[in-house]
């Protein structure tokens, strides 16, 4: 297991920015305020309900950490 604390944030086609931590990547849902609101790249695919917000681009707050997937 990678450590959940590690992320990244990297520039998908067509500039879509994504979060990863660890080997998981989020997808940006929305943002208010502060706050951004991500969902596992895989929640369509295979129902993940992993979510992370991050505040500011500098914290994160990992809401759900179980994945029902393996990572990529
Ligand atoms: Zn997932």
């Amino acid at each position: 297991m990678p450590n959940p604390n590690y992320y990244s944030y990297i520039t998908g086609f067509r500039g879509s920015r994504k979060l990863k931590i660890g080997e998981f990547t989020f997808t940006r849902n929305k943002a208010t305020g502060l706050k951004t609101y991500w969902s596992c790249a895989r929640a369509g695919a295979h129902k993940c309900k992993a979510r992370v917000v991050t505040v500011e681009d500098r914290d994160v707050i990992v809401k759900c950490s179980q994945h029902n997937h393996p990572p990529y």
